[in-house]
């Protein structure tokens, strides 16, 4: 392999690897299913699971539930353990997106807030708020449509928030945060660690 074709592989892999917190490399999509070796490694299913997610955000966005977005979560043996849509304007809720339903259902579903070696399938790269609440759950693997870049074409602010996050808040106006009153704050957390209850 020549020099040259090393460095056409490497600049493809990273050409969507961008500054802004995400990482929407080509190859990241094949190599991490590949890698992983999850429920996840055959395009039918994948293909399935996508159908439904899509389905499920297309019903809910015509009878203005919510946005375009769907999601569904897989099992480890690729059983399907909830599909959901986003529902923010049904439910006056801005942390009603389909990733956090799917969360929110699959948890109540399962008996757990633990889903780890479950598989994540949405129709766009989640948000900030989702990508975090995906850790939380343990969730090791996403596979996504569309790219923050899609969604900001169409006017929704994934792609402006991990700027504003990537460069520490720069407007005040946008959000102001203030530490404030630490000392009484860690007391609490003392007493926690002290109980020595579940972390998770
Ligand atoms: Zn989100």
């Amino acid at each position: 392999m020549t020099f040259l074709s090393l460095f056409f592989i490497f600049s493809r892999k990273f050409e969507y690897s961008i500054k802004n917190g995400y990482n929407l490399s080509k190859d990241t999509f094949t190599n991490s299913r590949s890698k992983r070796g999850l429920c996840m490694n055959n395009d039918t299913k994948i293909k399935e699971v996508m159908g439904k997610a899509i389905a499920e955000a297309k019903k809910t966005m015509n009878d203005n539930v919510g946005g375009p977005f769907g999601a569904a979560i897989i099992d480890k043996e690729g059983k399907i353990v909830s599909v959901s849509s986003n529902s923010v304007l049904r439910d006056h809720d801005p942390t009603a997106h389909a990733e956090i339903n799917a969360i929110r259902a699959a948890g109540e579903k399962l008996g757990t807030h633990d889903l780890s070696g479950c598989t994540l399938v949405t129709t766009a790269y989640p948000c900030p708020m989702c990508l975090g609440a995906i850790i939380w759950s343990n969730i090791n693997h996403v596979i996504y449509g569309c790219r923050p870049k899609d969604a900001e074409a169409i006017g929704f602010r994934d792609d402006f928030i991990y700027r504003f996050i990537k460069d520490d808040h720069p407007d005040k106006k946008i959000l102001a945060i203030d530490e404030a009153f630490r000392e009484q704050c860690l007391i609490l957390f003392k007493e926690y660690q002290e109980k020595e209850k579940t972390l998770y």
